[in-house]
């Protein structure tokens, strides 16, 4: 028997009370084959490289085989949406199959997407097209190398399924892995149903799979939403450090245990503008790059008001003001190493923030003006304010950077070689994902499997990958992206 085949399964949220799910089995594409997998996440589940050949996992994620111990279900969850509330939303095509645990002790959840109709498929078709499910896929693998916190993708696969979208596509699916799907929308739905009582089960339930620590917490509901504003100020704060956009940060998109989660018309900025609206339906830049901040301060507040019930008012609001200072001080951290500095000096912070001006006013490549102080000797610093259209800005801000490495105990060399460890030399860029897209669309997977082989180690220069680490044409930048998927 495969390593696949054996894999032990448990579903301990189906053994909640049936108002939170429904069960049900995956409706199967057809002709499927194998996209691209993901090796490091295959490793999180203790599988082989080689599983990749099994032909298991294609009929597995193709929905036509069932998994031995999963346990399908639907989950049930609301949200908001730009901003409105929405009272049921739920997988409308995606399933929970369960969970497996590592030899680490790591559970993961694995949940199939596209995976048909569901009783919450409302007016959708239960389907995902291929093109978005390997941009969900890209993603997910690209942040990880990054160490930013994201669900995981294991595999996609594709099909001749017919999907209807703009235009006809094709159908697939992406077997994505997270410790958890507990999204802020999962308790929503409880408070606005005023089911108090199921609203206490998932928290409970949520404390003991996910907040373990909190439990020993004299008022534990108060401690779990302190951890999730906690880890939400750090999610943020790698979005901010690292140019990520994710485009609809609805409330059914956050993930309770602070994963980047669920990917739609997501973008990693070329040049850093501050107001850039990746989701071309997103009419008034509600999800812009620079109110992602606001935005995950208005989703706490709505995940607050959802416990209420649990929790008192003033705790609640008390620990959801330490969100923007706890996000601030961790995006400092963050540029601080983007930068090469170690210690922390006063006027670091400004120079940051004269840093993004100066990127702003150039529209400068977020990500290689990084490698390029990376790359560049102290004492050679002021040649790069030839990459800048303010030259001027450029030279005066470099003269201070320059100042402030002196303060730095470690040498140059050491300073150069810990900023191209956090500082990618190659960027899921949108044109780069839409060439592996459209290529693997005639069923050529070459070009996406060497792109995801690329992305994963994001700050190594690779041979023969030049062309992935130029920055985009002009007529490239700021893709059209659907908030179809
Ligand atoms: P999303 O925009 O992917 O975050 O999805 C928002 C809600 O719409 C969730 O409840 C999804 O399950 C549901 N949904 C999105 N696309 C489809 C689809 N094609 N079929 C059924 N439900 C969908
Ligand atoms: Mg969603």
């Amino acid at each position: 028997m495969s390593a696949w085949a054996a894999l032990s399964f448990d579903n301990h949220f189906a053994r909640l009370d049936p108002a939170f799910y429904t069960r049900l089995e995956p409706t199967p594409l057809s002709e499927p084959r194998l996209a691209i997998a993901s090796a490091s996440a295959l490793a999180l589940l203790d599988l082989p490289a080689n599983t990749v050949d099994d032909p298991a996992l294609v009929t597995v994620c193709a929905g036509q085989q069932r998994w031995a111990g999963s346990d399908p279900l639907a989950m049930l969850y609301a949200g908001h949406q730009f901003g409105g509330y929405n009272p049921q939303l739920g997988d409308g095509r995606g399933l929970l199959l369960g969970q497996v645990r590592n030899r680490r002790g790591e559970s993961w959840d694995l949940h199939l997407k596209g995976a048909g109709l569901t009783p919450y498929s409302r007016m959708g078709d239960g389907r995902a097209v291929l093109r978005s499910s390997i941009r969900e896929f890209l993603a997910s693998e690209y942040l990880a190398a990054l160490n930013i916190p994201t669900t995981r993708a294991l595999a996609v696969v594709s099909s001749n399924t017919r999907v209807q979208r703009e235009h006809l596509e094709r159908g697939a699916t992406l077997m994505r892995l997270a410790p958890s799907h507990l999204r802020f929308g999962h308790f929503e739905i409880f408070y606005y149903r005023q089911q108090f009582d199921l609203l206490r089960q998932l928290a409970d339930y949520a404390l003991q799979q996910h907040f373990a620590d909190c439990l020993t917490d004299p008022q534990p509901y108060a401690a779990l939403y302190r951890s999730v504003v906690e880890r939400t100020a750090g999610l943020i704060a790698h979005w901010q450090a690292y140019g990520f956009c994710h485009g609809v940060m609805n409330t059914d998109n956050m993930a309770l245990c602070g994963q980047t989660f669920d990917f739609g018309p997501y973008a990693f900025l070329d040049d850093y503008e501050p107001g850039y609206i990746c989701n071309a339906s997103d009419d008034h830049g509600r999800y812009a790059f620079n109110r992602q901040v606001d935005i995950a301060q208005w989703n706490l507040a709505a995940l607050a008001q959802a416990l209420t019930p649990l929790v008192a008012v003033e705790q609640l609001r008390e620990i959801h003001a330490l969100f923007a200072p706890l996000q601030q001080a961790h995006f400092q951290h963050l540029m601080r190493q983007r930068l090469g500095l170690t210690c922390e000096r006063d006027g670091d912070d400004t120079l940051v923030v004269d840093w993004l001006a100066l990127l702003t006013r150039s529209r400068a490549d977020f990500h290689l003006s990084h490698r390029r102080l990376s790359d560049t000797p102290c004492e050679q610093l002021q040649q790069v304010a030839d990459d800048f259209a303010d030259l001027v800005g450029a030279r005066t801000w470099l003269s201070t950077y320059h100042a402030r490495l002196q303060h730095e105990t470690r040498s140059d060399a050491e300073r150069q070689q810990a900023m191209r460890a956090v500082n990618p030399l190659y960027v899921l860029r949108n044109h780069l994902a839409q060439e592996a897209i459209t290529a693997a669309e005639h069923d050529d997977f070459a070009p996406l499997r060497r792109l995801h082989e690329v992305l994963s180690q994001p700050f190594t220069a690779q041979t023969n990958c030049a062309d992935l680490a130029a920055p985009p044409a002009e007529a490239l930048k700021r893709m059209h992206i659907s908030c179809s998927s």
